[in-house]
Order: structure tokens, then C-alpha cells, then sequence
């Protein structure tokens, strides 16, 4: 396994768009997590599961999961994940079942699966992956961004997408998922104690890029 750089924070940090440009520069794999718990949230939703119903979300994962690269694109099941995942109704339901024991002991063997294959290096990006599945990575930054600005950024890229989106519904939804993953037993969103705190309020993408790709290059 390559050099380890993880980014944890909030929804809506900017993590996403960060982690993709950092693993671009660097030459390394880029894991999105949040993907992951957004796919299996997706297909339990497709096939028609109560994602609050422990036993059965858990009954589905213990059939198996079976996330993989190709070309550094993540796949599930062999298939490229679709814009689908970053559905609404998707992102209502992620974090109840990204509480559940089952799913987080899964994914954390598969996002571990993953970094073993990225020789290169890896940028992973989520919620736990400086406190607990890579708490040896070389470089661990927490990101951090008012609510405020967070709901703007989303509103903006549904935009561009199209897709109008009130800035009070996107707020809720950020402000109720930051609750539920701070809060949960497994796996909360905390900043590990070695992690470097970027507060992106104040900067643009690009010296967001930069402070991060400084600290590098310092470690
Ligand atoms: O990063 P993103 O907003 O796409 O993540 C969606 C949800 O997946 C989060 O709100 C959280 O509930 C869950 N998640 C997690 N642990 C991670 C990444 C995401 O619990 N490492």
C-alpha cells in the first residue's frame, strides 16, 4: 500500500472535490466513502428494504458486498455507481443505516480491501477514515465550513445540474445528517487527534488544494 491521505469532515465541506483534485495531482486512487454508504443505501432502496429495520439492512450485507477499482473508478457489484446515489431521497436515508454495526464492519474490510490495491498511493475520503480505518495514514486532515456556506455550495451544484433545490431543504438535510454521524456509537465523525483542521469558510478550491498539498510536502 501506497502513502495514506484521508479527509473526514461534514456533508458539504467540499471534501469530494477536494480529495478528487488532491488524488489527481498526487497521482494516487481517490476512494470515495460516502459513495459507498450512498450505493448500498441506493440498492437496498431498489429493492424495496426498510433501511430502518436493522436486521434486514444487516441480513442484506451479510449476503455480501463487493466494492472494487477499475481504473481507478469505483465500482459496485463490477458496475460504475450512477448519479443516483446523490438523490434526495438517498441522502435522507444514508445515515440511518450507516449507524448499524454490520455496515460499518463491512465497509470499513472493503475500503481496507480497496487501499491494498492502490499502490500509487490513496486520497479516502468520509467520516472515520483518520479515527478508524486508516489511524496509520501519513497525513490526515478534518475539514470544516459553516452551514450556511455549506447549503450554498450544494444549492449551486444542483444548479448546474439543472435541479432546483430550496437552500432551507438542503440545510435541513446537511444540519440532521451531521447530527446522526456525530452522534452515532460506531464510528462518530471526529476529528482523530493527530488530524490537520482546514476551515474552508474563508478559502476558494484552489487554496484549499494548495494548503493541503503544502502539508505534503511538509510531512
Ligand atoms: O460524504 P457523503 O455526504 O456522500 O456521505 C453520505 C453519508 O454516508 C454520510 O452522511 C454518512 O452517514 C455516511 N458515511 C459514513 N462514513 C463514511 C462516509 C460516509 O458514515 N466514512
Amino acid at each position: 500500500m501506497g502513502r495514506v491521505i484521508t479527509l473526514d469532515g461534514v456533508s458539504g465541506s467540499g471534501k469530494s472535490s477536494t480529495a478528487r483534485e488532491l488524488a489527481r495531482v498526487l497521482g494516487y486512487a481517490y476512494l470515495d466513502t460516502g459513495a459507498m454508504y450512498r450505493a448500498l443505501t441506493w440498492s437496498l432502496l431498489q429493492n424495496g428494504c426498510d433501511v430502518h429495520v436493522e436486521a434486514d439492512v444487516c441480513r442484506y450485507v451479510e449476503r455480501g458486498m463487493d466494492f472494487s477499482f477499475r481504473s481507478g473508478e469505483l465500482l459496485y457489484f463490477g458496475r460504475p455507481l450512477s448519479d443516483a446515489i446523490h438523490h434526495q431521497e438517498v441522502s435522507q436515508h444514508v445515515a440511518v443505516l450507516s449507524r448499524y454495526s454490520c455496515v460499518r464492519r463491512e465497509m470499513i474490510s472493503q475500503q481496507r480491501k480497496l487501499a491494498l490495491q492502490a499502490e500509487q498511493g490513496l486520497v479516502a475520503e468520509g467520516r472515520d477514515m483518520g479515527t478508524v480505518v486508516f489511524p496509520e495514514a501519513d497525513l490526515k486532515v478534518f475539514m470544516e465550513a459553516s452551514l450556511e456556506l455549506r447549503g450554498s455550495r450544494r444549492q449551486k451544484q444542483w444548479e448546474k445540474k439543472g435541479v432546483q433545490v430550496s437552500k432551507e431543504d438542503i440545510m435541513k438535510d446537511l444540519a440532521a445528517r451531521d447530527e446522526m454521524d456525530t452522534n452515532r456509537t460506531q464510528s462518530p465523525l471526529r476529528k482523530a487527534k493527530d488530524a490537520r483542521v482546514l476551515d474552508t469558510s474563508s478559502l476558494n478550491f484552489k487554496e484549499q488544494v494548495d494548503q493541503i498539498l503544502r502539508w505534503v510536502c511538509e510531512d
